[in-house]
């Protein structure tokens, strides 16, 4: 990869700014967009700043029903390009998510994503500062050296506000279990509402010290 200049100009570039840098950058074909779709926004951004750009779905068995929902809503109304990416053939429901989050985490995202990302030069996430302590400092642009490619977080600088006008104002469908509590949604078996005054993120593998799931580390 020819050496890419991150300009200092995207820490309070609009996101979709940073996407359009991103593709002009390193090329469509060599992003990947990973998203939740606990919400609608980073598609959105995505998909409005670069139409017909792919959009990754990691699909871990364990997606609530409601998420699966806002992924069939969103693909339609967006005509979105959406890629599924799934757990190796030999990985099925098992019940290891209750003795070993760690390996479970792995099979069904972390080597998913590895796949994912193979060969590209940039990966997109939906990753924001006010997500919690662990993410506070995440750059909208950084090199991953670990994973050898620009990891950019367009979203990063959007607090919960910017997030919840950014829908309105685009009219963009709600996740049906943010109303319900729900802060932070991942897989089912490892995700509950949480409390008002308690961390959004204190929802995901409640009872563990684990706070991600191995993909923004
Ligand atoms: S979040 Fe839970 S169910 Fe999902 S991959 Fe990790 S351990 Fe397994």
């Amino acid at each position: 990869m020819a050496a890419i200049i991150i300009p200092s100009s995207l820490e309070t570039a609009q996101p979709t700014e940073v996407v359009r840098w991103a593709a002009e950058a390193f090329g469509a074909d060599n992003l990947v967009v990973t998203a939740s779709f606990e919400d609608a926004v980073l598609v959105h951004v995505a998909a409005t700043a670069v139409p017909g750009i792919e959009i990754t779905l990691l699909d871990t068995q364990y997606l609530f029903a409601e998420t699966q929902w806002l992924v069939d809503e969103l693909t339609k109304r967006l005509d979105l390009h959406l890629r599924i990416v799934r757990p190796s053939a030999e990985v099925v429901p098992d019940n290891r998510w209750q003795a070993d989050i760690e390996g479970c985490c792995q099979v069904r995202k972390v080597e998913p994503l590895a796949r994912a990302i193979a060969g590209k030069q940039a990966w997109i996430t939906g990753v924001r500062r006010a997500d919690g302590p662990t993410r506070a400092g995440a750059p909208v642009a950084a090199y991953d050296i670990g994973r050898g490619l620009v990891k950019v977080n367009p979203l990063a600088t959007l607090t919960d506000d910017d997030m919840a006008l950014y829908a309105q104002l685009h009219e963009l469908p709600s996740h049906p279990l943010a109303d319900k509590g729900y802060a932070s949604i991942g897989c089912w078996p490892c995700t509950r509402p949480v409390a008002p005054g308690e961390d959004k993120r204190a929802g995901r593998w409640s009872g563990n010290a684990k706070t991600e799931c191995g993909l923004h580390v």
